[in-house]
C-alpha cells in the first residue's frame, strides 16, 4: 500500500456490469475507512442493461430508466467516488497509476492506486466501409446508443429497416423494429443465423424469422451504405444486390476493448481478451483483476480461452472480483457456453459445443435431433420444439444442446447446463427427475427424449 495514503484505494475502469459489481461488492465487504474506490466512467450511466435495449427500442419497456441497476447518485451514497464522463487514457503499471481526461474540461490527471479493477467491456465492431457513420446507421451497445436510434425511428418515421448480422443482437432488434412497424430486412454474412447454434438449427430460426415476416438474406457481404442528398442512409449494398433504408442497425459483434491493457503489456489471449487466473486477477499481476467482456473465460466443456461477452458473466466476475478485494476469497470456474435470446414468440437456445467447436478440438460426438411439444400433447397451445444434443462418442459425455421452440423452450437449456456443469453423460441424463405436468411438458420433457435417443447411439442401439 502507499504509504502517503492512509487508506487503500480501489481503482475501477468502467462503471458498468463488471466494473459497479466489483465496486460494490469491495464496499459490501470493507468499509470507507478501509478502502477507498474510485470508479471512471466516460459515458454517461453506471450499472445499466445493455440486454434490456432491444426491448426498450421495440416498446416492451416503456422508460429507459428501468434499465439501470443503479445510479451515478446511488453508487456515491455508497462512497464509490464515481467519475462520469472520464476516460482512463493510459496505464502505468510501475508507477501504479492511470491518467485520466475529463470529456467535459478537457483536464487531464493522474491518480494512483494500490488495486486496479479493468472492466472496460467490448466494443461493437464498426464495418470499414463507406457510409458506415452515416446519419441513420446505428449500433446498440450503450443507452446512449438506444437512444439515438429511438431518435432516428422517432424523427425519420421510416418504414424500411435493415439490420446488419444475424446474431443474437440481430434477431432481438430485427423483433424490436417489427414491433416498431418496420418492413424488416436481415442481411447475414452466415450461410443461416444465429451462428451460435449448428446452421440446422439456425435454419428453423431462419424459417420462423420469414414467417414474421422479416427477409433475411444469407451468404451476403454488406459492401457499402449509400446515403441520399440529405447525407442520411438511403440504402445497404451488397455484393449484388442493394436493400432500401430508412434506417440501419449493425449487430455484427463485438471484440475486447482492450488496448489500455495492450498498451501497457497486460497478457492478452488468442481473441484479443485479458488473461486471468480463477480468481479474476490479471496473469502475472498481484494487485490488478480483470472481467466482464474484456477478458477470455476458460469453456469448461473445450478446455479452451474463449471470447464469450455476456451479462450474466460480467455480472459473476464483478462479485468475485469485489469478494477477492474485499478480504473474501471466490473464484470463477469458467463457462459451458449457455445463451438464450428470441425473436418474437420464438424461443433460441443453446449450451456447449456445435459440431464444428467438438470437431475444432478432436472430440468425437454422436448427434441426434428431436422434435417434441412444449407441455402434453393434448394440453391446450401445446407447440413444437426441436431439441438437438451432441454426445461424445463412446463415453457418452454430453458435449452440447441447442433448443429452438416456442413458449417454454428456451430456458429448458438450463438443464443441459447443470448437466454439462456436472459432466453427465446422456444415459445419466436419462434419469433426471424432472418436474412434469402436463400444462409444463409431455411426460418425458423435451430434454429427456433427446438424451433418450442421444444414450441409445452411443450405446449403438438406435
Ligand atoms: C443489445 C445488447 C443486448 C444484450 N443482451 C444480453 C443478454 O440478453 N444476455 C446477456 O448475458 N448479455 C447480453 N448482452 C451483453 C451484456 O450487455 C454485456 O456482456 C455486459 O454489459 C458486459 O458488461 P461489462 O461491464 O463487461 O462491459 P460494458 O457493459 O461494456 O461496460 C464497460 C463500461 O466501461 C466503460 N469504459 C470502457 N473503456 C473505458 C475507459 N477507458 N475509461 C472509462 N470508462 C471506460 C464503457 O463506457 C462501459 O460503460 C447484450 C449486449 C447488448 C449490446
Amino acid at each position: 500500500m502507499n504509504m502517503s495514503r492512509a487508506r487503500e484505494r480501489l481503482v475501477v475502469i468502467g462503471g458498468d456490469a463488471a466494473g459497479m459489481s466489483a465496486a460494490s461488492q469491495a464496499r459490501r465487504l470493507k468499509g470507507p475507512g478501509e478502502l477507498e474506490i474510485v470508479a471512471f466512467e466516460r459515458g454517461h450511466f453506471t450499472s445499466y442493461s445493455a440486454c434490456g435495449i432491444p426491448y426498450w427500442v421495440g416498446g416492451d419497456v416503456t422508460d429507459r430508466d428501468r434499465l439501470i441497476a443503479r445510479t451515478p447518485e446511488e453508487h456515491r451514497a455508497r462512497d464509490i467516488d464515481l467519475r462520469l464522463r472520464t476516460e482512463v487514457t493510459e496505464l502505468d503499471l510501475d508507477g501504479q497509476r492511470v491518467r485520466a481526461r475529463d470529456a467535459d474540461t478537457g483536464e487531464e490527471s493522474w491518480t494512483p492506486y494500490d488495486r486496479l479493477v479493468i472492466a472496460t467491456g467490448a466494443q461493437p465492431i464498426r464495418p470499414d466501409m463507406p457510409g458506415a457513420d452515416a446519419p441513420g446507421v446505428h449500433g446498440v451497445q450503450t443507452l446512449d446508443d438506444g437512444q439515438a436510434l429511438l431518435d432516428t425511428l422517432e424523427r425519420t418515421r421510416g418504414r424500411r429497416a435493415v439490420v446488419v448480422g444475424a446474431g443474437y443482437i440481430g434477431v432481438e432488434m430485427a423483433e424490436a423494429l417489427i414491433n416498431r412497424g418496420y418492413e424488416v430486412t436481415v442481411v447475414n454474412r452466415g450461410s443461416e443465423p444465429m451462428s451460435t447454434l449448428d446452421p440446422d438449427m439456425g435454419r428453423l430460426v431462419h424459417e420462423a424469422m420469414e414467417g414474421l415476416g422479416i427477409t433475411m438474406v444469407n451468404d451476403a457481404e454488406v459492401t457499402k451504405i449509400l446515403t441520399g442528398g440529405d447525407g442520411r442512409v438511403r440504402a445497404v449494398v451488397t455484393e449484388d444486390r442493394e436493400f432500401p433504408a430508412d434506417v440501419v442497425v449493425l449487430g455484427i459483434g463485438v471484440r475486447p476493448e482492450t488496448a489500455l491493457a495492450k498498451a501497457a503489456g497486460l497478457p492478452l489471449g488468442p481473441h484479443g481478451g485479458l488473461l486471468t487466473d480463477r480468481s479474476m486477477r490479471v496473469r502475472g499481476h498481484e494487485d490488478i483483476w480483470a472481467g466482464g467482456d474484456c477478458v477470455e473465460v476458460l469453456d469448461l466443456v473445450s478446455g479452451q480461452d474463449r471470447h464469450i461477452p455476456l451479462g450474466t458473466h460480467a455480472n459473476k466476475h464483478g462479485q468475485v472480483i469485489g469478494t477477492n478485494i474485499g478480504g473474501g476469497y471466490a473464484t470463477f470456474p469458467g463457462v459451458v457456453g449457455t445463451a438464450v435470446s428470441k425473436v418474437c414468440d420464438l424461443e433460441i437456445a443453446r449450451t456447449g459445443l456445435r459440431e464444428k467447436d467438438a470437431h475444432r478440438v478432436g472430440l468425437r460426438f454422436e448427434s441426434v435431433t428431436i422434435e417434441s411439444t412444449s407441455r402434453a400433447g393434448y394440453y391446450p397451445n401445446a407447440s413444437p420444439m426441436t431439441v438437438k444434443m451432441l454426445a461424445e462418442h463412446r463415453t457418452g459425455r454430453l458435449l452440447g444442446v441447442q433448443i429452438v421452440g416456442r413458449e417454454g423452450a428456451g430456458k429448458r437449456v438450463d438443464i443441459a447446463a447443470v448437466a454439462l456443469t456436472a459432466g453427465m453423460t446422456a444415459e445419466q441424463m436419462t434419469t433426471l427427475d424432472l418436474g412434469y405436468a402436463p400444462p409444463f411438458s409431455p411426460v418425458w420433457d423435451p430434454v429427456l427424449v433427446a438424451a433418450r435417443k442421444a444414450a441409445a447411439k452411443v450405446r449403438g442401439t438406435s
